[in-house]
């Protein structure tokens, strides 16, 4: 059995909770916020140990790591891909993943689109926003996005699902909620260029999602808070 069952549980547990008080503050529904469980580094009996615990949607930031490890989960698990896709690994990212949340330019988007066309599938995506603008992180610029929005979604196989957005690392949850309005409102700009509503924004992880459930997240991406502090060296790339 894997040995951190019990405190996976106390953890999910006590989430569950800060997510349900977040949505009462904020006047929405619990089930309006999905729970995604960011795998990265961890092994498969700790997903196992997840899923048995009724979480159903889980991230990987690697493709190299993902395919090694979905297998090795069990098979109803939906998968999102939350890392810096490099065109290369669009193949292989569009046979594991439900959705990638991280697609930064139109040249990603269009080789996304030329891979899900080979395998006969449309593939959900989120834009990923570099809402702050930090020279070390990936992620859209606002003006680009609006510049290449509509061309994303003209690629016959690609479905907008929404905005993702990591703002820079604070010990202050608060310091976050600027950026996670900028996203939601960059949200409504796009929704008005296309004239149809995009249901997601994934924001928030273990340190600010409480902040951005009340700014509107759809998808808060949680690893550490539930799975325990990550201890493998590529738990904290430079990329990251
Ligand atoms: C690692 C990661 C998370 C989870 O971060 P925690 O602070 O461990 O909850 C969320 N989103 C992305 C894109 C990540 O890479």
């Amino acid at each position: 059995m894997y040995r951190a069952t019990v405190s996976l549980a106390e953890n999910l547990n006590s989430i569950q909770q800060r997510i349900s008080i977040a949505c009462q503050r904020a006047g929405r529904e619990p089930t309006s916020v999905g729970l995604l469980a960011v795998a990265k580094t961890h092994p498969p009996e700790a997903v196992s140990a997840a899923a048995n615990l009724g979480l159903s949607l889980f991230g990987e930031n690697k493709v190299q790591e993902a395919r090694a490890k979905i297998p090795l989960c069990p098979g109803r698990l939906r998968w999102h891909f939350i890392g810096h896709l490099q065109s290369n690994k669009c193949r292989e990212a569009v046979e594991l993943f439900a959705m990638i949340e991280s697609v930064d330019s139109l040249a990603l988007a269009q080789e996304i689109n030329r891979r899900a066309e080979a395998a006969a599938k449309t593939m959900p995506i989120l834009l990923e926003v570099n809402v702050a603008g930090e020279a070390s992180k990936f992620g859209y610029q606002p003006e680009r996005l609006l510049a290449e929005l509509k061309a994303i979604n003209a690629l016959p196989r690609i479905e907008i699902h929404g905005l993702m957005a990591v703002p820079p690392w604070s010990p202050l949850p608060e310091n976050s909620r600027p950026h996670f309005r900028r996203l939601r409102e960059l949200k409504l700009q796009c929704e008005q260029i296309l004239a149809a509503p995009m249901p997601h924004l994934s924001m928030g992880m273990s340190g600010d999602f409480e902040v951005a459930i009340e700014e509107g997240a759809t998808i808060v991406r949680v690893g550490t808070a539930l799975f325990g502090k990550r201890t493998s060296v590529r738990a904290n790339p430079v990329a990251e």
